[in-house]
């Protein structure tokens, strides 16, 4: 087997992405060894129980001394604290890294906690499902979708090269992009249509005149596959809407003037303002599925995933 690209991987937060990654690393022979922590005693011994990592460890402090890659997992809102409890105990020319669904406010809370002696290459793989924990991770998770870096100005490019082979042989595919600008494009690729499968389903459970029996009954119509993405992680969710709140609320504009412009076509009976909307959005489904990012099933996504 090839030399490891890094001897030592830590892990902070060995949830679906965490744990994913760990197989995945472990699977290609990425690094030689791989430390773990968790905040919480029981999926410290639920790893262990699983014998994902070489070594399960109580605090992020102890799980980072000595580590040549970290990787910090955890839910957006707590990346900072993680940063700047990890700081002080970061092992000098050490790759430190997240797998945050945005992007500016990991930049923001985290680099200045970390020192000068190690390389801060932040990151986000665009795959994922709607469950948690380690025991929801798999080490096929990245293979063929998106990984995107967004490292700060300045950031060695040795470095950042070096984090871009690692998601490569985990199987996916890397593009490097500003953190603003990747706030941008998950604004629209995933976090409004988060926004939007969460308002429907509260939508559908608000209402009096057609039983949830009934919803239940006739999901299949399409609103199961927006079902799927509204059981996503509430405290995930929570942290990226707070963290993204200019560009979502830029994209939240411009969707409710598209809505309004489909309303005022409804009620005015124009046919051919609708038929022309949905021709067009059918030619960006073709794009996806040509694209490789889905297969063309008849579900939203992946039948067991999608990508955040
Ligand atoms: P997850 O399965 O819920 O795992 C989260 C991990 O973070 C767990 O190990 C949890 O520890 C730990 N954690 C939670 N709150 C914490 C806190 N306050 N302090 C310290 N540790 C804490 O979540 P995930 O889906 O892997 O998501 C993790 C990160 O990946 C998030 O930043 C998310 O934005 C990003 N991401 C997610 C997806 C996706 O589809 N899920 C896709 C791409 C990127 P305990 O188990 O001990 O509670």
């Amino acid at each position: 087997m090839a030399e490891p690209l890094f001897d030592t991987l830590a892990i902070i937060g060995p949830g679906l992405i965490g744990s994913s990654i760990m197989r995945a690393a472990r699977a290609q022979g990425v690094v030689r060894s791989i430390l773990a922590t968790a905040r919480s005693s029981e999926t410290r011994a639920r790893v262990v129980e699983l014998g994902i990592a070489d070594r399960v460890v109580e605090t992020s402090a102890e799980a980072v001394e000595g580590a040549d890659l970290v990787i910090v997992c955890v839910p957006v809102g707590v990346c900072g604290s993680v940063a700047k409890e990890i700081g002080p105990h970061l092992k000098p020319g050490a790759v430190v890294s997240d797998v945050g669904s945005v992007k500016g406010s990991i930049v923001r809370d985290m680099g200045p906690h970390l020192p000068r002696h190690v390389q801060f290459v932040p990151a986000h793989p665009v795959a994922g499902t709607e469950h948690s924990g380690p025991d929801a991770g798999f080490a096929e998770l990245f293979e063929g979708r998106w990984c995107i870096l967004t490292p700060p100005e300045g950031t060695d490019t040795a470095a950042v090269e070096r984090l871009a082979t690692f998601w490569r042989k985990l199987g996916a595919n890397v593009e490097t992009m500003t953190p603003d600008h990747h706030d941008l494009v998950l604004a629209v690729t995933s976090h409004l249509p988060h926004l939007i499968a969460y308002t429907i389903v509260g939508t559908a459970d608000d209402l009096e005149t057609v039983t949830r029996s009934e919803v239940l009954k006739f999901s299949a119509g399409g609103f199961r596959d927006f079902t799927r993405i509204a059981a996503s992680d509430p405290t995930m969710w929570r942290d990226i809407f707070l963290a993204n709140k200019e560009a979502v609320l830029e994209m939240l504009g411009r969707f409710n003037e598209d809505v309004a412009a489909l309303t005022k076509a409804i009620r005015r009976g124009d046919g051919d303002a609708l038929f022309d909307n949905f021709t067009r959005t059918r030619a960006i489904r073709r794009g996806i599925v040509e694209a490789g990012q889905d297969t063309a099933t008849a579900d939203f996504g992946r039948p067991h995933g999608h990508d955040d």
